[in-house]
């Protein structure tokens, strides 16, 4: 079989239950597209097909023995944040190149635990610091739309490789748009859900109160397969909630459009940087929405200007306290010859980590430190609180709100945008990770030079299954998602 690759995560499971293929077939198929494709796209920073084939064995005889869950036997590939026993775990940063970890990922245990088969480990902005994926140590990833552009960031390995057909789905993180900003660039669904939903155990901290770990696709529906098995509470981390979880799948049909209210902020259709292609995509997708039923309210989100600067705090503050376990003397890099401890602890730091790494631990060091404190990280965190309460009024006149996810379509690798410049391109995604709110990222077409335009749509805590069913049944009346990269069109 050859177009293994175009069938869905519902028609795989199918296949592979009524043992129309096999489970080492369909990874054999996939390892093998790796090996033709991926030089181009250089999505995995490590294949592991040992492995792979071994768990394809595996769910292969748990599947005749029929002890099989949903999705035993589908492949899958996990972003290099997530630890992963026995297989280096590097978070795209020079100063963890040699770490193998010890230990599973909450994350990575329960996709093994559900019979899924880990292709490998994919590219990442070091640290999950970046919109791009350029600054991973082992070098850029390409968008598969556009072999010369980026895939968007930090979870850019991940959506190249979805977008590619190298992985049917995949996982990511979102810290302050890694899995919205990417699907945008790439074309796919990918859902950050509620802060505490997903387990953060064993998923290398940038900034802990942000962080969230969701599922990155080709539809809703891919990614409510994917969430049925990662979403829950673990003891392993005292941020994960204790809440039923629900049936993601059972749920797909379970919100209404019709009826739906949708609001549209003000402020955000008149961000100075929104491209005018994306602004009309993404306002063709609210005029289906509103066919299919829905009703579009004008609302204020009257903090929109704050988003940037106080996220651009809060995360470097949190980032320069998480990175400073990273001294090179337990694990990771160690600097050769050093003088004494503290020329160990400086040049083991100073060669291992890259440049905006390094940028954000001092911007971070600084607002954390005595005198700045207050001026800082204090009033961050209170304009944190307006933010939040911001969406919570939102909420009381709207069932979800509708942006853009990124105001433009993928940058040009090397188009080497200021820091400044790059972190403005984070205004849609950066206050749902504030608040800690729920948002899907949704294809909605193109821009002029064929480069995918997303929709994000934010909801209410612990929304996950609204937001999938909105995009559900979107996905149902239209066929943005089921366009493919021409590289994913070519056969192994
Ligand atoms: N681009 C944002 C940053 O660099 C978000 C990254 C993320 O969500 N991990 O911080």
């Amino acid at each position: 079989m050859t177009d293994l690759h175009r069938l869905s995560i519902r028609e795989l499971a199918e296949g592979l239950s009524q043992a129309k293929f096999s489970s080492r077939e369909l990874t054999e198929h996939y390892l093998q597209r790796i090996a033709k494709l991926d030089s181009q796209v250089k999505s995995y920073v490590t294949v592991t097909p040992e492995q792979a084939l071994r768990e394809a064995n595996a769910a292969d005889a748990a599947l005749k023995a029929g002890n099989a869950t949903a999705l035993t036997g589908i492949p899958l590939a996990h972003k290099d944040i997530f630890c992963t026993k026995g297989i280096k775990t590097s978070a795209g940063s020079k100063i963890l190149d040699n770490f193998i970890s010890p230990y599973d990922a909450t994350v990575v245990e329960k996709t093994k635990a559900a019979g899924l088969v880990t292709l490998g480990k994919v590219n990442m902005d070091e640290f999950a610091m970046g919109s791009t994926s350029e600054s991973s140590y082992v070098g850029a990833t390409s968008n598969p739309w556009a072999l010369d552009h980026v895939p968007g960031g930090s979870s850019g390995g991940s959506a190249a490789a979805v977008a590619a057909d190298l992985a049917p789905f995949a996982t990511g993180t979102d810290t302050g748009g890694s899995i919205r900003q990417p699907a945008s660039f790439c074309g796919l669904t990918g859902l950050k859900p509620t802060y505490g939903r997903v387990s953060r155990f064993g998923i290398i901290a940038y900034a802990s109160s942000l962080d969230q770990a969701g599922p990155m696709a080709r539809s809703a529906e891919d990614c409510a397969y994917l969430m049925n098995v990662i979403a829950g509470h673990d003891a392993k981390d005292s941020t994960s909630v204790k809440k039923e979880v629900d049936d993601y799948v059972a749920n797909l049909n379970g919100t209404s459009v019709k009826g739906l209210r949708i609001g549209i902020p003000k402020q955000y259709f008149n961000v100075a940087g929104l491209n005018a292609d994306v602004k009309a995509r993404v306002e063709e997708s609210l005029k289906k929405l509103e066919e299919m039923g829905a009703t579009l309210v004008e609302i204020d989100l009257n903090m929109t200007e704050a988003y940037v600067p106080t996220y651009y705090l809060i995360a470097p503050a949190e980032a320069s306290s998480n990175l400073s376990r990273y001294d090179g003397v337990r694990y990771g890099y160690r600097c050769e010859n050093p003088a004494d401890l503290m020329d160990l602890y400086k040049r083991s730091r100073s060669e291992g980590f890259g440049p905006e790494v390094q940028r954000r631990i001092l911007i971070g060091t600084y607002a954390l430190s005595a005198g700045y404190y207050d001026a800082y990280y204090v009033k961050a965190q209170k304009v944190r609180r307006l933010i939040q309460q911001d969406f919570l009024k939102a909420f009381e006149n709207v069932d979800v709100i509708a942006a853009p996810s990124a105001p433009t379509t993928a940058y040009k690798i090397g188009a080497n945008l200021s820091p400044t410049e790059m972190y403005l391109g984070d205004i849609y995604t950066l206050a749902v990770n504030l608040a800690g709110l729920p948002a899907i990222n949704a294809p909605v077409g193109f821009d002029k030079d064929s480069l995918p335009v997303g929709l994000q749509l934010i909801g209410n805590y612990w929304s996950e299954s609204q937001l999938l069913s909105i995009v559900h049944q979107y996905q149902q009346n239209t066929d943005w998602h089921t366009k493919r990269a021409a590289i994913a069109e070519e056969n192994a």
